[in-house]
């Protein structure tokens, strides 16, 4: 039997790092080449056009539809210098992807010719056949346009040889089909939440950006590999495989030297994500084997967002030419650590206050500690629905999995910041005033240290940590658009914040001075949020039990935490704020729910398919061979004798064949409980099937396939093991 397996190894082996050039000697010459900042804006527009287009960008005003062919004129020049002949609105589709649909830029001259074109009205808006991309039925079939239109404040690029676009994706009547919109709405609504606060500290501050660092985990797997492994192919993830013997538990792959051929790939990645404007800083490996990690800088949150997608397609793209296959799911195997994307995420104001960062004076560490306290707030009272925006099929493999992080949204503050909380909660009230001369009241909170910036005493185990200038929200999945995540978060700071100047300006309205008016909301809400702080071990079952004692949501299956978008809570919060009514909150649960189907339903059937035409069939066939030789045995020597020597083998010959047998039956239940759950009609009860009856029996499958591994002889079996995955780079 030819085995692809070993020659696939093989191959692997022979595999050399390419050598990458960077264009140019500094970062700086090449980074935003093929982006239409600033700098190109300036020198590809008109005066008067530039200045309309970066109010639009930096102050939100409208854009005027009559500079669109001026701004249109100018990209395409740039465009066509760079060599560009095809355009497209690239967006952000309710897949977990981006959408683009490619349009050159030749139109009819009239003459029988030909002329590139590219009008104000082809950059601002199009109607891409939109029929094919999930609405969750607001689009009915008889009206099933969508509409792309262009988000100026994220700039224009250039992937090979076509202009891409940043758009929003909305229907024909006006509802969002994409991330974008709703993210767009969320992070004008918290900056007008947070720059309403800031008056009380602030008064000159106009707006509020909301930040975002993400960090970017992956696993590479030699494409050869890849190709010999149907299950990754297919679903991203392996659905079987035995341990390796070695695998993370020497802890020698994090921060160790990064294997050259993964180097090469990181140097190609860094440099084409600089020349997109991406500011690429870090690069390591991470706990597990063959697992990595890339971060830039943290930027404006809509652009971080656009910046991680476009740096997830690119990864793909990159890897393939290094002999590699980029696996993003958030468990591609089992046993080892799984995948994530950490959000680092914060507020600060175009005054450049960094909101969620102490500062030196009185005001500022009264409106450090405002900062905290109402996000703490938005995240506790909205700790179930926060949760349903990272949850998803692959994604649930990691949370409650017994690494991080569980599922269960708690926040850890650390030491300092958990007894400055404290400190005001308790103290008597008068106490925390002091006079201080002609500045007036003075906030008794001790000198926050300088040393809080730096906090160390990190806990892994939390989903939503303060890191000293901000919090860092680990549970996102490393496939996941960072949008989903941002939306619920920033939303339910909007929300807190609002609340909170609410009750100080009825205080103040009753005549109470507005600090101790500040104070007084804080210390009730101090004491109001108190339940999602949580310093322990996340991981340990006892912190479930405390968990639900708190009244957390502790719910653990998938398509059920979606049910918290349709909570009356978020469908108020989303619709006061403008960023998503419940008729699209319905319809975008629809999706989530046909999505998780979908998924289960696809790895269900390459569990079948593999079982049956893999896995039984090798097994078999080493049983053969086990059944000739105890058959040989007896042909050289007596009957007593040779029973004694197969021994052994018929005890293989017996396991195999019962193994087997429960393979097949599992496979057999596994397509019944499919066909029960594919009558079911409605999409939520249909994905809670799923979850609840097809699901566990893949568990129950991969269970004997794992064990059989380990008892054929390893030149019989086909797929690559985990060792060969997870070791060979
Ligand atoms: P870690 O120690 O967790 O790896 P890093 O220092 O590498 O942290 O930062 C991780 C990410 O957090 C980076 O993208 C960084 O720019 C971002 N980051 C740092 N400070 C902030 C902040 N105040 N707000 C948002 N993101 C931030
Ligand atoms: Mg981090």
């Amino acid at each position: 039997m030819d085995n692809l397996r070993f020659q696939v190894v093989a191959e692997a082996f022979k595999k050399k790092p390419l050598e990458v050039k960077a264009p140019a000697e500094r970062p700086y010459e090449y980074f935003g080449k093929y982006v239409f900042n600033r700098e190109k804006m300036y020198k590809y527009l008109p005066k008067d056009v530039y200045e309309k287009l970066t109010d639009v960008i930096d102050n939100g005003a409208r854009l005027d539809r009559s500079i669109a062919d001026a701004v249109a004129a100018g990209i395409k020049q740039w465009a066509t210098e760079m060599g560009v002949t095809h355009y497209t609105h690239w967006f952000q589709p309710l897949t977990e992807g981006t959408a683009e649909k490619h349009d050159s830029f030749i139109e009819h001259d009239f003459k029988g010719g030909m002329v590139e074109e590219f009008s104000g009205k082809l950059l601002v808006q199009q109607e891409p056949d939109a029929s094919s991309f999930p609405s969750g039925g607001i689009r009915n079939t008889f009206e099933a346009r969508g509409y792309s239109a262009w988000d100026p404040t994220s700039p224009v690029f250039i992937m090979d040889d076509t202009l891409c676009i940043p758009t929003i994706f909305i229907s024909y009547t006006g509802e969002a089909l994409d991330y974008k919109a709703p993210l767009l709405r969320t992070l004008h609504a918290v900056s007008v939440a947070a720059t309403d606060v800031c008056h009380y500290f602030y008064p000159d501050v106009k707006k509020v950006q909301s930040n975002l660092g993400w960090e970017q985990e992956y696993f590479l797997v030699d494409e050869g590999l890849y190709s010999a492994r149907p299950d990754l192919l297919l679903t991203g993830r392996t659905l079987m495989g035995h341990d390796s013997a070695k695998n993370q538990q020497m802890d020698d792959h994090y921060f160790g030297a990064i294997p050259d051929r993964v180097q090469a790939f990181m140097k190609d990645l860094e440099i084409q994500a600089l020349e997109l404007g991406i500011p690429c800083k870090t690069r390591h490996n991470e706990v597990a084997p063959n697992q990595f990690e890339v971060a830039p800088i943290f930027e404006e949150t809509n652009l971080a967002v656009d910046h991680n997608m476009l740096l997830m397609s690119l990864m793909k793209k990159v890897a393939r030419k290094h002999g590699f296959r980029v696996l993003l799911h958030e468990k591609p195997f089992a046993g080892i650590n799984g995948s994530g994307k950490h959000n680092n995420w914060s507020l600060s104001t175009d005054t450049g206050v960094l909101l969620h960062a102490p500062g030196k004076t009185p005001v500022d560490n009264l409106r450090f500690v405002v900062f905290i306290v109402e996000t703490l707030m938005g995240v506790y009272r909205h700790n179930g629905l926060i949760k349903a925006s990272i949850m998803s099929a692959g994604n649930a493999h990691r949370l409650g999995a017994n690494e991080a992080p569980p599922a269960i949204i708690s926040s850890f503050l650390g030491t300092q910041l958990s007894e400055l909380l404290d400190h005001i909660e308790m103290s008597d009230k008068d106490d925390l005033f002091a006079m201080a001369g002609k500045q007036g009241m003075k906030l008794d909170i001790p000198e926050i240290p300088e040393l809080l910036i730096d906090n160390t005493d990190r806990n892994r185990t939390s989903p939503f940590a303060f890191t000293g200038n901000r919090f860092e929200f680990r549970a996102v999945g490393s496939e996941a658009n960072c949008a989903s995540a941002m939306i619920a978060l920033n939303s339910a700071v909007a929300e807190a914040l609002t609340d909170f100047k609410r009750r100080v300006d009825a205080l103040v309205e009753g005549g109470e001075e507005l600090t101790r008016a500040i104070v007084d909301v804080l210390r009730e809400d101090i004491r109001a949020c108190k339940p999602i702080r949580f310093d322990g071990n996340g991981y340990s079952e006892e912190w479930v039990e405390e968990a639900r004692r708190r009244g957390l949501d502790t719910e653990g299956s998938c398509p059920v935490i979606f049910d918290r978008y349709l909570d009356g809570s978020s469908v108020e919060m989303f619709e006061r704020l403008g960023v998503m009514t419940k008729k699209e909150l319905e319809a975008r649960n629809e999706v989530k729910w046909e999505t998780y189907t979908k998924k289960i339903q696809i790895e269900a059937r390459v569990m079948g398919d593999l079982s049956m035409n893999h896995i039984i069939p090798v097994a078999t066939h080493y049983q053969s061979q086990l059944l000739k030789n105890v058959a040989n045995m007896r042909s050289v020597f007596d009957a007593g004798k040779a029973d004694s020597l197969s021994v052994r083998n018929v005890k293989l010959i017996e396991e195999i064949a019962e193994r087997t047998q429960v393979i097949e039956r599992g496979v057999d239940e596994l397509i019944n409980a499919r066909k029960v759950a594919n009558k079911i009609e409605d999409a939520r009860a249909k994905a809670v099937a799923y979850h609840d009856t097809v699901a566990p029996k893949m568990e129950a499958i991969r269970y004997q396939i794992d064990k059989l591994e380990l008892l054929v002889e390893d030149d019989l079996w086909t797929l690559p093991k985990y060792r060969e995955l997870l070791f060979i780079r």
